[in-house]
């Protein structure tokens, strides 16, 4: 405890750019408005990076400095270089954390780490999300109620085209009637994943205060543990055999 945890918030950052009613939300990007009340938590450095940055930001020495990759992206996946989510990958295999934020379910990164299509139901309706907690021991239910709602978002629904979670946090209601699993936890290697469903560019999600509380709880839970070192090969016993 009490050492820093470096977080890198990654952006596509093209909605803001192109589309006013998503710059009257985010006039600065949403990744500074994640990076902004992330820098209000204490024990966090926080820097940010966008897609059209020289290799997205996201040089080998940034991911080197970076405990906590947040991953946010939706009309531009395919521009996202291939050698730049190889990176970004061996990071995480090699204990990197990485949160994947909403429409990044279909991001090059999360599709390569999951191993599946990664699809899921959707509708823009502006409608009410319920989002229920059903992990309550876990460190990202941390300060959260039963539940708590966003009054208006996009709709995902199930079924989520993921391999099961290792630990699953949230459930997601829709008052159109569907479900999705909103919080998925998954391990790879040594790193940690968080995926995090809400976060539709129209709607002011990311200034809510339980949205904000799950990004900074997930932020601690993905950092890297001093774990011990993988040794792989041929080995001598450790006793007389
Ligand atoms: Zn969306």
């Amino acid at each position: 405890m009490g050492e820093i945890i470096n977080v890198t918030v990654w952006n596509e950052f093209r909605h803001e750019k192109i589309h006013e009613e998503v710059a009257k939300v985010y006039p600065d990007g949403i990744h500074n408005a994640i990076g902004n009340f992330l820098k209000k938590q204490p024990g966090l450095e926080i820097r940010t990076a966008t897609l059209d940055e020289p290799e997205h930001g996201l040089t080998q020495e940034v991911l080197d400095n970076t405990d906590v990759l947040i991953w946010w992206g939706h009309m531009a996946h395919n521009e996202v270089k291939d050698e730049i989510v190889d990176r970004v990958y061996n990071r995480v295999l090699n204990g990197m954390g990485l949160i994947v934020l909403h429409s990044g379910h279909l991001s090059k990164i999360f599709r390569k780490l999951m191993g599946t299509g990664c699809n899921l139901k959707w509708r823009e309706a502006g409608e009410r999300e319920r989002i229920w907690v059903v992990e309550p021991g876990h460190p990202i239910a941390d300060g959260l109620g039963e539940y708590f709602e966003i009054p208006h978002t996009e709709m995902y629904g199930e079924r989520f085209d993921i391999p099961r979670p290792d630990e699953l946090v949230f459930i997601s209601w829709f008052k159109g009637g569907e479900v999705f699993r909103s919080g998925c936890c998954f391990y790879r290697g040594k790193g940690k994943i968080f995926y995090f469903r809400p976060g539709h560019e129209t709607f002011p999600i990311y200034y809510q205060s339980e949205v904000q509380r799950v990004i900074y709880n997930a932020v601690k839970w993905t950092a890297p543990v001093k774990g011990p070192e993988g040794h792989f090969g041929n080995v001598k016993p450790l006793e007389d055999i």
